[in-house]
């Protein structure tokens, strides 16, 4: 069934996510506060609005793909969005969050008179423009249900994680996953490069023994033994290192909010900080592996 969207928030993420949403048969308005974004989008079909309010006020579906929190909840409350709507609009938020300001905008939405579901995503930019996105969603049963066709236009796989909240939640403890393994695995190889031990070596014993891991087998950090990840383009992203900190930073707000005694996340998260505002500004995540090697970043 075709329903009208409002999508706001047209960046490197929402731009291609509307246009699917288009392919797929979807009424689409879009707006950005970047005019030259809600053109682009206009070429891919997708309608201009004047306002982020204007494009909610004849949707069925507001889709948010934002930078923070705090542009969420001042478009939700302050600049009017939830008081235009229809009442009874899902409101599904697929940008990346706090777990608690999540939550808060769920409350905003359903004391207002309508539905929300937090619906994150992992797959970057490629997998905006190719609609093979992996969705995480938080909130009802039937909200998630009524997402779940547009969630299919834009994405390969939508897993209902539960309440509200839960899909942020899933996003950040994956990612904390991620860059912990990431460095185990690029300490790993700066240990070999001092042993003396091969790159590809290493990665052929690794790959199939119990050190596996997508950030060996995909993104590998070092270049050569995995020809497609970003260490062989000059660590040109992929996922850049400032998205991984921005993601290690909600990590750690909600592991000091819960009391939670996680030594190598909050790691993860300093040096991921540091990484992405100054060298790794422009780079892909793996690149951490330069700043390991003994002597500093080479
Ligand atoms: P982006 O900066 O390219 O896009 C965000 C857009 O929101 C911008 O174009 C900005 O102008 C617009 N915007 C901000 N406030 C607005 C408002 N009040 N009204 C209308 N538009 C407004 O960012 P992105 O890379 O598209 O990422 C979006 C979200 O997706 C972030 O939360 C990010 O963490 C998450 N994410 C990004 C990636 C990635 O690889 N880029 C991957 C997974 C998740």
């Amino acid at each position: 069934m075709s329903s009208t969207v409002a999508f706001i928030g047209l960046g490197h993420m929402g731009g291609p996510m509307a246009a699917n949403l288009v392919k797929a048969g979807h009424r689409v308005l879009g707006f950005d506060l970047v005019p030259e974004l809600v053109a682009t989008a206009g070429a891919a079909g997708v309608q201009p609005a004047g306002s982020a309010a204007e494009a909610a006020a004849t949707a069925d579906v507001v889709i948010t793909m934002l930078p923070a929190g705090r542009h969420v909840l001042a478009l939700y409350r302050e600049q009017g969005l939830l008081a235009a709507a229809r009442p009874g609009t899902l409101f599904v938020d697929c940008s990346t969050i706090d777990v608690a300001d999540a939550r808060t905008a769920h409350e905003a939405v359903v004391a207002a008179g309508h539905r929300a579901l937090d619906a994150p995503v992992s797959g970057g930019v490629v997998g905006a423009e190719a609609a093979t996105l992996t969705f995480m969603a938080g909130g009802g049963e039937a909200e998630f249900t009524a997402a779940e066709p547009l969630l299919h236009a834009m994405g390969r796989k939508a897993v209902h994680c539960g309440a509200a909240g839960a899909g942020q939640a899933a996003k950040i403890c994956n990612n904390m996953i991620l860059a912990i393994s990431m460095i185990g695995v690029s300490e790993a190889f700066v240990l070999a490069e001092s042993l003396g031990l091969d790159h590809q070596a290493l990665y052929d014993v690794a790959s199939t023994a119990s050190g596996q891991c997508w950030a060996l087998t995909v993104n590998c950090p070092v270049p050569g033994p995995v020809p497609a990840s970003p260490a062989n383009r000059d660590y040109r992203p992929g996922f850049a290192a400032p998205l991984m900190a921005k993601d290690l930073g909600l990590a750690a707000n909600a592991l000091r909010a819960g009391g939670v005694d996680a030594p190598l996340g909050l790691k993860a998260a300093e040096m991921y900080a540091e990484f992405a505002q100054g060298e790794g500004a422009g780079l892909d995540f793996s690149a951490i592996v330069r700043t390991l090697r003994p002597g500093g970043p080479h």
